[in-house]
């Protein structure tokens, strides 16, 4: 799917697409934009009331005519019906043939790894998210599925960590907290050459700034957690794919180990995604502006934003990405972690907290926070530095946003 780059401010996909009539959205063949698919794709008006709003089926069972004879459900471990309009929508907006939803993004991770067998390989980014990093260490090394850690932004680097036995790569892109981009076509291409799987965690940039099956990953990650919920009100995961060999996997591992969403968070996710495409006009357009003030501030070094022209991905974003998103990570001119914590400590209307991709914004101190997880070693290789402050920013008035992040660096 085609959406026009927005280089500037980020508003005109806000207009009122005027080739819609009220009736008739849902099949109409032209009704196929991408706020169209966050608002109706998956859902129906409920079948049995007509209620407008995919009900919260609250059940675990659901009767049966006959033995094996229903209507599509037997347990909700399995499948549910909000689920299941869930997974519809989110599929629709990655593009995806299949959608299956996770009671949380790890444990779609979890599921991706756990179909793997003992000896297989792992190839992943090198600055990914802290969870991810634990899972692959701590839970799958000692049951024999190795991962090597790789800085992407070089396509060689990662060729070089195949193994006969690799069988999945591990992409984020933009990475976290670094916020480097990663080639997803030219990494995908490569490990298809050798049979690998290509699983990218689409989290921080979400379906409407990036699409990555339409790069030539197989798989999609989200922690819709995130972005896609939008409100942090809620813990849930989601994978899309293409391949029904892989859909067939994924669920067996719901059914099998569990992981499945509960109804009421299902729901939440469904009215999140509604909004998406709004919502990250406005996490853009403020993230971009607050990036530019942020780079031009003497008490500031490095700011790590796609959409900077400064920046080494700013070409491959424009490629990949439709938008730049709303995470800027920065570090101070002086990098020490005193002055940084002293940051975090003065922000009034950014909240000090893990998570991102809230309508409200985050500060957070990565080496600390998110990214404790990761040795202190690792951490200075791959320069996650002590100073480091990453910004999740939120869809409050910019004005407030800016003034309240120039107050707090006035203190250092
Ligand atoms: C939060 C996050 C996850 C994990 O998702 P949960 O819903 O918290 O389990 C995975 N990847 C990224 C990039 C994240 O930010």
């Amino acid at each position: 799917m085609a959406h026009v780059f927005f280089s500037f401010e980020c508003t005109f996909s806000l207009m009122p697409d005027s080739s819609l009539h009220d009736d008739a959205v849902l099949e109409a063949p032209e009704a196929d934009g991408f706020g169209t698919r966050a608002v109706h794709a998956g859902q129906q008006p409920d079948p049995s009331t007509g209620a407008v709003m995919t009900p919260i089926y609250q059940t675990s069972t659901y009767a049966q005519a006959a033995p094996g004879e229903h209507k599509g459900h037997e347990y909700s471990r399995v499948s549910n019906p909000t689920r299941t309009a869930l997974e519809g929508n989110l599929a629709s907006l990655e593009g995806a043939e299949h959608g299956i939803a996770f009671s949380s993004g790890v444990a779609g991770i979890d599921a991706i790894v756990k179909s793997l067998r003992p000896g297989d390989h792992v190839v992943a980014t090198d600055d990914l998210y802290g969870g991810t990093y634990r899972l692959l260490r701590e839970v799958f090394e000692p049951l024999n599925i190795q991962t090597s850690f790789v800085d992407m932004s070089d396509p060689d680097a990662v060729t070089d960590a195949f193994t006969e036995d690799t069988a999945l790569l591990w992409v984020e892109t933009p990475t976290n907290p670094l916020m480097r981009l990663v080639d997803i076509e030219a990494l995908a291409e490569r490990a298809h050459a050798h049979d690998i799987t290509v699983a990218v965690d689409n989290t921080f940039a979400t379906p409407y700034l990036q699409q990555p099956l339409a790069h030539g990953a197989d798989l999609v990650l989200h922690s819709a957690t995130k972005y896609l919920g939008g409100h942090s009100d809620l813990i849930l995961g989601a994978v899309c794919t293409n391949s029904d060999e892989w859909a067939e996997k994924l669920r067996f591992q719901i059914k099998s180990t569990g992981a499945a969403p509960g109804p009421m968070d299902c729901f939440l996710t469904l009215r999140g995604t509604k909004t998406l495409h709004l919502r990250m006009e406005q996490h853009c357009s403020s993230a971009r502006r607050l990036a530019q003030m942020l780079n031009a501030h003497d008490k500031v070094g490095h700011v790590r934003y796609p959409g900077l022209p400064s920046h080494p991905g700013h070409a491959l974003a424009q490629k990949q990405m439709s938008g730049y998103g709303g995470m800027i990570s920065f570090e101070l001119a002086d990098d020490e972690m005193d002055k940084a914590l002293a940051v975090l400590d003065a922000a009034e209307v950014f909240t000090l907290a893990e998570s991102l991709g809230g309508v409200e914004s985050l500060i957070e101190h990565p080496a600390s926070m998110t990214h404790a997880s990761i040795p202190a070693e690792e951490r200075e290789k791959i320069g996650l530095t002590d100073s480091l402050i990453r910004l999740s920013v939120g869809v409050e008035s910019f004005e407030d946003l800016r003034d309240d992040l120039d107050r707090a660096l006035s203190r250092v």
